[in-house]
């Protein structure tokens, strides 16, 4: 269908009850197995990179290549910054052509965060491009894109969601429940009651960063109480590794990088299909 902002994607998810999986991305590959994955499904589906990925990429080229991939896609396709560090960041990705960019401003003290969602709101809206921001500091278990590892977390304060969504005025935004990025190295602990106090405050729709390794049930409790974006980008990066590092022992002195790489992406492929079924997304297209 065409290329559209997550306000419209997330809209439509918390209207069915389901939730719009976001993919990380740095190459051509990893874009192809995402929207392979979602063609397949039948699913709406965000793409997304943080600064050192668009850095790695250059943003034209991003924008370039999501757009010619989902050209004539019987889905719907979302380009987003994901953790922006600053204003800066923000405004560039709507000159490079995204749908949709995120501000965290949570290692920032609440009016800070405020005062410069604020800003990134109204340069966004201004384009028709949505915003996403982060109330709480969601925690690394590893290292990662999004940042370092054993950096500091801070659960998000539902009070302070709801002063944020109204003075900042972003669209949907991630709030800390216990979540983190990279590989949990024991069964994450999501505070459910917390999130609920948060939607009942708030009533925009609300992202769950740090999908990847939350269990099933976890997903399907956290969409019912008002999640509508699950970003995964360790469990894909795994499965290209670790499907590369095999086909390079299998295929020693093999030259062609296209064969080498294709099993990579089916991995990819694959755990794609896996997350969107997770989510619920699949037939939503
Ligand atoms: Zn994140």
């Amino acid at each position: 269908m065409s290329i559209v902002t997550t306000k419209e994607l997330l809209a439509d998810a918390k209207a069915r009850h389901y939730a719009v999986a976001a993919f990380n991305t740095n190459n051509l590959e990893y874009t192809q197995a995402i929207l392979e994955a979602a063609t397949e499904m039948k699913s709406p589906v965000i793409i997304e990179a943080a600064k050192s990925e668009i850095d790695y990429m250059n943003g034209f080229t991003f924008v370039a290549m999501v757009r010619t991939l989902s050209d004539k896609l019987p889905i719907n396709v979302a380009i987003h910054l994901d953790h922006g560090p600053s204003y800066d960041e923000a405004v560039r990705c709507l000159n490079y052509g995204f749908t949709s960019v995120m501000y965290d401003g949570s290692r920032l003290s609440l009016d800070e965060n405020i005062r410069n969602t604020q800003k990134v709101v109204e340069a966004a809206h201004a384009c028709g491009v949505s915003v996403e921001g982060e109330i709480g500091v969601i925690g690394q278990a590893a290292d990662s894109p999004e940042g370092k590892k054993g950096e500091s977390d801070a659960l998000a304060s539902p009070v302070d969601c709801e002063r944020f969504v109204k003075e900042s005025g972003v669209d949907c935004f991630a709030a800390a429940i216990g979540n983190a990025h990279g590989l949990y190295t024991k069964k994450p602990k999501l505070d459910f009651d917390r999130l609920s106090d948060i939607e009942r405050r708030t009533h925009v729709p609300l992202v769950l960063h740090g999908g990847t390794g939350i269990p099933l049930e976890d997903i399907k409790k956290a969409i019912s109480l008002g999640v509508a974006k699950i970003n995964f980008s360790t469990i894909m990066r795994q499965g290209f590794i670790e499907t590369l590092r095999k086909t390079l022992e299998e295929n020693p002195g093999d030259l062609d990088l296209m064969k080498l790489l294709t099993p990579s992406k089916l991995a990819m492929k694959a755990i794609a299909i896996q997350h969107l079924k997770m989510c619920g997304s699949d037939g939503k297209a």
